[in-house]
């Protein structure tokens, strides 16, 4: 099979605000989707990605908050508990850092890429990444999450970013200014 050439979509592009589709029948092509995503985030040194950020409106993400990668298809969350508020920054929005209240604990259940069951249960920093990607599936990126100051903020760099969201590469200074990339 031909191999999927993936790049990352920057803030601007209609593709990060589509919902993204459940996959029904998990296939070869599936599979090297995962497979490129996961590659594409560590050469961003990203610890997260979901399919709407390479333009693909299925449902699958990739996270590796350095405990091991994750591939999960269809993910959802089905029990939150606690806060926290981190500081997330996102491949798609570069140069942009928002802090994002969000459930501490989450259960996730998907399925993995041989199309088995799985449930996480994440805390802490997992918990925050997966749901930043599940929230990717939703046509949901950090910028809805900004405060009135925050707006005002990175109105200039969001601007920037939906002039030159065509421009395919990502700057590297402003990949790397927030700890965080999702
Ligand atoms: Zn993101």
């Amino acid at each position: 099979m031909k191999e999927i050439e993936l790049r990352i979509r920057l803030f601007g592009d209609p593709a990060l605000r589509k919902k993204a589709k459940p996959i029904n029948k998990l296939t070869d092509r599936h599979r090297k989707i995962l497979s490129g995503m996961a590659q594409l985030m560590y050469e961003y040194s990203g610890i997260g990605l979901a399919a709407p950020q390479v333009g693909i409106s299925e449902q699958m993400i990739v996270a590796d908050i350095g405990s091991g990668l994750y591939k999960l298809v269809n993910p959802k969350v089905t029990l939150k508990q606690g806060h926290q508020a981190l500081e997330e920054g996102c491949l798609s929005v570069p140069g942009v850092c928002i802090k994002v209240k969000r459930a501490k604990k989450v259960r996730v259940t998907a399925l993995d890429e041989t199309g088995r069951n799985v449930e996480i249960e994440a805390e802490g920093l997992l918990a925050c990444v997966l749901q930043h990607e599940i929230d990717h599936l939703k046509g949901k990126v950090i910028v809805d999450y900004a405060s009135f100051m925050d707006k005002i903020r990175i109105k200039k760099g969001l601007d920037e970013l939906k002039i030159r969201y065509r421009n395919e590469k990502l700057p590297e200074s402003e990949t790397k200014s927030c700890k965080l990339q999702l």
